[in-house]
């Protein structure tokens, strides 16, 4: 009985593996073709005007007869979403954002970002990679899910899809707002986020955290005098550079990386030996000690007004990268503790950007969900690793508590670049993972067993 239930199950698996795979690559003309309309329709923020995206979205559900709801924040401004039910309470969330970079400089580009070229196995366009890609291949692998009488008899929950706003400047006019007014339609257990998580030459990453970013900007106060006579006055420019060339002495609260660095060495090293550019693996040495530190720069600096005043005020901005766990508050003591020990004692501290840094806890049934559907269709172990930047899984970790990963097609570094593109092969892959984790997650047989 016993090996009959297992010959049944892997039986099952393989059956969903062809369909999957049949499935997606039957449909290769309409995924391309909905992929090459997303990039069309032009979104690049500044200032937004997600609402086209929004209404190729809408076309497309409405052709296939999906309900779906447009969420306005603001003129032109809009957040699409839908939700495949079937049946059960097990939900997966997909996440995309529909903005976009602005292009530049339009000679660097050898097609028309706008074009969605497809041109040797490759659609090229603004948004490509970043993430108009991730966006089609989420979309797509519902749409195509629904088609499929085999998988959805083996399905128990409901998969919501959410396309966003605005994630390319913070997200006020997307997730954010969303997650204010509307938080009930994104209740999930498990999420998703179709950013690009490819190393070229090195195969696809998975994303289970992300460091935070505090922009802090320290405004020392001094005394004008008139600088023939400096000891009248104090130089706040003199007391910023004191502060500046000490920074190195902030005592910030130890935090363990999510992963530590010689584990994720560890798991980098097979797939970079592949590499032969020793540049590259510098550069991954680098990359890994950011993913696994604090750090932080003074990036700017402004004071004075004219050469024959001392001046009465310099700023200083300080830039924290931050790993989860390490609170503003900490760092914004840790300062205060630095100036105090300097004895500089009239200062004022701002902080207009935080993006707060974010890890997935527990979650290790949609970590295997996602390693297992790369390794079937990708045909590779994806390096399971935190990111440097931040993204919009800090607002679905944070704030609503998802457990959430990124995981898409593209590759990061082609984010933001002239020539972005994204392979279609990619594309093709990361749909039919995504209906793997569908599937995988909201099995009715894995469902009725919780
Ligand atoms: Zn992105």
């Amino acid at each position: 009985m016993k090996l009959f239930t297992s010959f049944q199950t892997h039986f099952g698996v393989c059956m969903t593996y062809e369909v999957i795979n049949t499935l997606v690559n039957s449909c290769k003309n309409e995924i391309i073709r909905f992929l090459q309309d997303l990039i069309r329709a032009e979104s690049y923020n500044p200032p937004g005007n997600e609402a086209k995206v929004a209404k190729v979205i809408a076309d497309k559900l409405q052709e296939v007869g999906i309900e779906y709801q447009i969420i306005e924040s603001a003129p032109r401004r809009a957040n699409i979403i839908f939700t495949a039910d079937f049946g059960g309470s097990k939900t997966v969330l997909f996440n995309g954002h529909m903005d976009v970079v602005p292009p530049g400089d339009l000679s660097k580009w050898e097609h028309d970002p706008l074009s969605a070229a497809l041109v040797d196995g490759r659609v090229y366009g603004r948004g490509a990679t970043d993430m108009k890609g991730g966006l089609a291949s989420m979309i797509m692998s519902i749409i195509l899910y629904m088609r499929s009488e085999a998988l959805l008899k083996e399905t128990a929950g409901r998969v919501i899809m959410a396309a966003t706003a605005d994630e390319e400047m913070n997200s006020d006019y997307g997730l954010k707002y969303l997650a204010d007014v509307r938080g009930d339609a994104l209740r999930a257990d498990y999420a998703v986020i179709g950013e690009p998580t490819g190393i070229n030459g090195m195969g696809k990453t998975l994303v289970i955290g992300e460091k935070g970013d505090y922009e802090l900007h320290v405004k020392i106060h001094g005394r004008k005098a008139h600088s023939s006579i400096p000891s009248l006055g104090v130089n706040a420019v003199e007391l910023a550079c004191d502060f500046v060339h000490n920074l190195k002495k902030l005592k910030l609260p130890k935090v363990k990386p999510p992963i530590p660095e010689h584990e994720l060495i560890r798991r980098f090293a097979a797939k970079a030996a592949q590499i032969k550019d020793t540049s590259f693996r510098t550069r991954l040495t680098e990359y890994i000690k950011a993913l696994t530190e604090n750090i932080y720069s003074a990036t700017m600096i402004s004071g004075g007004f004219k050469a024959n005043v001392i001046p009465d005020e310099c700023e200083v901005v300080i830039d924290f990268r931050v790993l989860p766990g390490l609170k503003l508050e900490e760092v914004t003591s840790a300062v205060k503790e630095l100036l105090n020990d300097l004895g500089i004692k009239e200062y004022g501290i701002t902080v207009p950007v935080v993006f707060e840094p974010s890890v997935l806890e527990g979650g290790g049934e949609l970590i295997e969900a996602v390693r297992e559907g790369a390794r079937k269709y990708y045909g590779d172990d994806p390096v399971v690793t935190i990111g440097s930047g931040a993204s919009d899984a800090r607002i679905l970790r944070n704030k609503l508590g998802i457990k959430t990963v990124l995981f898409g097609p593209g590759y990061g570094e082609l984010a933001h670049s002239d020539n972005e593109y994204v392979e279609v092969e990619d594309v093709l892959r990361a749909t039919k993972v995504y209906m793997y984790v569908i599937h995988n997650l909201l099995s009715r047989s894995k469902n009725s067993r919780l």
